[in-house]
């Protein structure tokens, strides 16, 4: 578990649902559910939010012994929904869909149109109850300095882009400063990246006996970072989850540590970002 500013605990390992098709998204949460995940990461523009709160509410019927609050679910809310009321309304259409009484966190996806709006908008759905947190996702820039002008509650984490490759050293800094946890996505690089041919990395999957992405996820847990893997394959949902019961040494951390900026990140970089968000047609509100 890694606690937040606030007292709260998020578990540190959880379970991502993008480009998981609304057909197959319960079945696969269900499965991680079943392994042991507690932590699950969907958002609007997924359009999947609907599956992951049935395959929730089964699990919960099905297992008396695990409750609702053992289990984190974090959503977000898409830029063409920002501010203007359209936010406090996209909250109420996302708790139709997940079909829960309240998100446990709820992410501006990116610093676009009046995200400010929106997040004045959170702090009130934080006030009614139906969300337990605010965060904020992909705030690399300036943005990230001026929120905290004008926020009255503040962001629990920024969900980034992290991986070996890219470690986004800067504003994990300014994070720290300010208590601000780090969340990665695309934990593995979403293996186009070829990290798991690195020999910094098979020769430590050799070592300990483990998977290159378990090498990788074990790092990110090592330096502290939520970290969200996605997978709709048994054999690796579970392959993700085995990853305490072995430890890196630190000189094996610093070896990873030296593959910053190899190759860079996944995701075009914030310019191309903002011209692309523009394009991006909007999700589906059923
Ligand atoms: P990822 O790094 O988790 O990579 C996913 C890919 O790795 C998939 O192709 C999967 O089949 C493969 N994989 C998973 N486990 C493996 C294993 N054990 N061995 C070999 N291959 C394996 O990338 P991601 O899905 O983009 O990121 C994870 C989560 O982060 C997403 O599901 C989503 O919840 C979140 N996310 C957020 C944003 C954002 O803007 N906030 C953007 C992208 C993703």
């Amino acid at each position: 578990m890694i606690k937040l500013y606030n007292g709260k605990e998020i578990p540190q390992l959880g379970f991502g649902v993008y480009q998981i098709k609304p057909e197959e998204t319960k079945k696969c949460v269900l499965e991680a559910l079943k392994i042991g995940y507690r932590h699950i990461d969907t958002a609007h523009y997924y359009e999947n939010e609907r599956q992951v709160g049935e395959a929730v509410k089964e699990f919960l019927q099905a297992n008396n012994e695990v409750k609702r609050t053992d289990i984190w679910i974090t959503s977000k809310v898409w830029v063409t929904e920002f501010g203007n009321g359209k936010t406090r309304e996209a909250i109420k259409k996302m708790l139709n869909r997940i079909n829960l009484e309240y998100i446990d966190l709820v992410l501006i996806h990116y610093p676009y149109n009046d995200y400010m709006g929106a997040y004045k908008e959170l702090e009130e759905e934080v006030d009614a109850g139906h969300i337990k947190n605010i965060g904020i996702s992909n705030f690399e820039g300036s943005e990230f300095d001026s929120l905290f002008e004008n926020v009255r509650i503040k962001p629990v984490l920024n969900q980034i882009e992290l991986h070996p490759y890219f470690q986004q050293r800067n504003i994990r800094e300014k994070m720290e400063a300010k208590n601000v946890k780090t969340e990665g996505w695309a934990p593995l690089g979403q293996t186009k990246t070829n990290l798991f041919k690195e020999k910094i990395i098979s020769d430590l999957a050799q070592k300990y006996k483990k998977s290159e992405a378990q090498i990788v996820l074990r790092w990110h847990i090592q330096s502290g970072f939520i970290t969200i893997p996605k997978s709709c394959n048994p054999k690796r949902i579970k392959e993700n989850f085995e990853i305490f019961d072995f430890e890196l040494t630190k000189d094996e951390m610093n070896e990873i540590n030296t593959l910053n900026g190899k190759k860079g990140r996944v995701q075009y970089n914030s310019i191309i970002m903002y011209f692309a968000l523009w394009f991006l047609p909007a999700p589906k509100d059923d």
